[in-house]
């Protein structure tokens, strides 16, 4: 049993933990004074001005294919590199990536859509959740009625990343109202902003909010379907199936930069004149924190290994994800009250920490959904107990 990475993982990880200590970490004191003034905490250019810095050291579409100028990197590594973006909460990722559903764009769509995209030239974002239809995908309703060549587009999409920025949408909507969303009746459409969809902001309790998107006769010509007709629901799945692994990794990094300034502060804060490190209960929350870590880590790198071994992820990533989103809460609430008082202000990032990592547990599959998919896996046999040792 060798848990060790490889040299050149560990190469790739230490240059990515250096350009984000260098170039993000330095950014902190700024980003968290813009969002205690209600401004975003990195403009968009700022963000491209960063991603070009770091493609100069050889960071650009950590999956994307190299015939797209992209490091095709293994999904080990690019879990590996999302830890190291973890660790800091400027609200930064490397350039040159597309939305992985993207590369199924035929010849005029990927000089449309992706390309551009891959550059940082457009911004995309994934719509699939509708008010009536978040962990029930099968119940969207967004219908696409063709007409003509064009296919016109009516309903409503709901807490859309990037859709208050996105030059264009990927809209899953339902194209075959007679079958079922999972078996051909669901389409994915490419659908530029200039089509007419219009966005509202949402606030929630984390920084740069989500949007609902609203389609009132958006016509799109049949030449923006993405992939094939009938394959929407396939499509989506692949979507969320790649941030399942993903959103865990970035968790890591967090829970790791968290309790080490947990572990500090401990060591040298002091009550009734010793430091709070030295009582038990301060104890316990370290290390039960570093134990969770620790667990999630080998769920997240097994999940991510599993990928790179052609195995299907599912039960894995779903077990990573519902472990690694309950893990990230649980420490960031712990780190929070070993600061005390000053964990609570705004002076430090674990408030922010706190209202951010509440959205694991719920986007990309909640909790719950997670915990569906793996008793369901169980108990229709799907996957035995033991895993792939058996
Ligand atoms: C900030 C943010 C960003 C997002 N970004 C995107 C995006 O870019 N694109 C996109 O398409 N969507 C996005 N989402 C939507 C997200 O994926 C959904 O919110 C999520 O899937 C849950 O759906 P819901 O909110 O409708 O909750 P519901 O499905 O209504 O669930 C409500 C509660 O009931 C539970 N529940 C539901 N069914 C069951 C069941 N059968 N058994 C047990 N419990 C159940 C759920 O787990 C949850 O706790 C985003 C959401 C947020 C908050």
């Amino acid at each position: 049993m060798d848990f060790s990475i490889s040299e050149e993982e560990r190469a790739i990880r230490d240059t990515a933990r250096a350009f984000i200590r260098n170039e993000v970490m330095t950014l902190e004191s700024e980003v968290l004074r813009r969002e205690r003034a209600h401004e975003p905490g990195l403009r968009h250019d700022e963000l491209r001005e960063l991603q070009l810095k770091a493609k100069a050291f050889g960071f650009w579409g950590l999956d994307t294919p190299e015939e797209y100028g992209g490091m095709d990197l293994p999904a080990v590594t690019q879990s590996l590199i999302w830890t190291e973006i973890g660790r800091s909460f400027v609200p930064f990722r490397f350039g040159g990536e597309a939305d992985n559903i993207l590369f199924h764009a035929d010849e005029a769509q990927r000089k449309e859509f992706l390309l551009p995209t891959i550059a940082g030239d457009r911004i995309s974002c994934f719509a699939l959740t509708e008010p009536g239809a978040g962990s029930d995908v099968a119940n969207i309703r967004l219908r696409a009625r063709r007409d003509g060549d064009d296919w016109v587009l009516n309903g409503e999409k709901t807490f859309i990343t990037n859709g208050n920025d996105a030059d264009f949408a990927i809209v899953v909507a339902i194209t075959d109202p007679e079958r079922k969303v999972h078996d051909g009746g669901a389409t994915a459409f490419l659908v530029d902003r200039s089509m007419g969809w219009r966005s509202e902001p949402i606030q929630t309790m984390g920084e740069g909010g989500p949007a609902a998107l609203v389609f009132s006769d958006v016509r799109v010509p049949s030449r923006n379907i993405l992939g094939e007709l009938g394959q929407g629901f396939t499509l989506g799945m692949k979507w969320i199936g790649k941030g399942r692994y993903l959103i865990p990794s970035h968790a890591l990094g967090i829970a790791e930069r968290a309790l080490g300034m947990a572990i500090e502060y401990a060591n040298t804060r002091e009550t009734f004149g010793k430091p709070i490190g030295t009582n038990q209960a301060i104890q316990w929350m370290i290390a039960d924190s570093e134990t969770e870590l620790e667990a999630a880590r080998w769920l997240v790198l097994r999940a991510a290994w599993t990928v790179d071994a052609g195995l299907d992820p599912r039960h894995a990533s779903s077990m990573a994800k519902l472990y690694g989103a309950g893990m990230i809460n649980r420490v960031v609430d712990r780190v929070l009250q070993i600061h005390g008082g000053m964990g609570y202000t705004r002076e430090l990032p674990i408030e922010r920490w706190y209202r951010q990592v509440r959205l694991l547990r719920i986007f990309e599959g909640t909790d719950e959904m997670q915990r569906l998919i793996i008793s369901r896996d169980l108990l229709r046999g799907y996957t035995k107990l033991g895993g792939h040792l058996e």
